[in-house]
């Protein structure tokens, strides 16, 4: 697969890498990655990173350069349908290259290279440097490594496998410093602790489904932003009895975007009936409604009476 990627590649001067909007940390892991894999082995290449950049990032900006898209090859990293792909242009590019890992809904690349069985576009990336025997500088492999450890939740969610710490090895063999990798992903500041604790203040349990509504109000009270509050899901995660949860974010332009994880229960088809999408366990859908997120609590409470039948 990455034989077909290099002969792609190197038909092109100018390369635009792509990712997902509200990209966390596997979106720009594996678009910078892939940026600075490029850039190493081909130093006289244009490669350029597209998105809307997001403050406080461990991950560099995105370039501002002006780009023939018609002279370009785009390579969109863990995005799973077009709607979602951060910045423009990528439609005018002679040549797509998709590489993700979400379930397929949009094959909308001229080459589509999905894993919906690993756990991170950072992964299917790595796996293809490793079965090549590529050898990557230290930068590449961080950025790699970082995507990996976050989409892998620190590598305990059901999609982690033999290979997935394979490839993780393969990425630290560059010399990978794996303490300030997990510092860099995960450190927060007293700002966020205090509002991560209000949000464990305002949690719902409802028989094993667990839920936070939280308002615009709420998060601009504590100086913390839209994308930010919409991250804080996991402050329900690991508990003994909680096995479903959801965060309902309050958009800035209104109505709400909700985050869905589980331990075991598929959901992602709860998330498709509120428009969205994503993976068996942890999936999203925006624009829901106050209604909408009754609704959708029932569904998930109803989806685990009937798994436990
Ligand atoms: P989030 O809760 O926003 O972190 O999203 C969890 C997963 O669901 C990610 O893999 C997203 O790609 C996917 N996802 C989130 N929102 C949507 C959406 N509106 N449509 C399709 N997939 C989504």
């Amino acid at each position: 697969m990455l034989d077909q990627i290099i002969e792609l590649i190197e038909q092109f001067d100018t390369i635009c890498i792509y990712r997902h909007i509200l990209p966390d940390g596997d979106a720009k892991g594996s678009q910078f990655g892939m940026k600075s894999w490029i850039k190493n082995k081909w130093p006289d290449k244009k490669v350029v990173a597209i998105g809307k950049d997001t403050p406080n990032s461990f991950f560099p900006d995105c370039d501002q350069e002006s780009i023939d898209f018609s002279k370009a090859l785009a390579i969109i990293c863990d995005t799973s349908n077009r709607e979602r792909i951060d910045g423009e242009g990528w439609d005018q590019c002679a040549k797509v290259i998709k590489i993700d890992h979400h379930p397929v809904v949009d094959s909308y690349g001229d080459l589509n290279i999905v894993d919906d069985t690993t756990c991170a576009a950072c992964e299917v990336i790595a796996q293809m440097f490793m079965d090549h025997h590529e050898t990557l500088t230290l930068e590449t492999a961080t950025y790699l490594y970082c995507g990996l450890l976050t989409d892998s939740q620190k590598f305990s969610i059901p999609t982690v496998s033999e290979r997935s710490l394979k490839a993780a090895s393969y990425l630290v063999s560059f010399g990978v410093d794996i303490q300030k990798c997990n510092l860099k992903m995960f450190s927060i500041n007293l700002k966020e602790y205090g509002f991560e604790n209000y949000l464990r203040s305002k949690v719902i349990y409802k028989d094993s489904l667990a839920y936070i509504v939280v308002n615009k109000a709420d998060y601009e009270k504590y100086g913390i932003t839209y994308e930010k509050a919409k991250e804080k899901v996991n402050v329900m995660a690991n508990v003994d009895e909680i096995e479903s949860y959801v965060l309902y974010t309050e958009q800035p332009e209104g109505n709400y975007a909700a985050s869905f994880r589980s331990k075991r229960t598929v959901l992602n088809d709860i998330a498709a009936h509120f428009g969205g999408g994503g993976h068996n366990f942890a999936s999203g859908a925006k624009n829901l409604t106050l209604e909408d997120i009754q609704k959708a609590n029932q569904e998930l409470i109803d989806r685990m009476h009937e798994s436990q039948k």
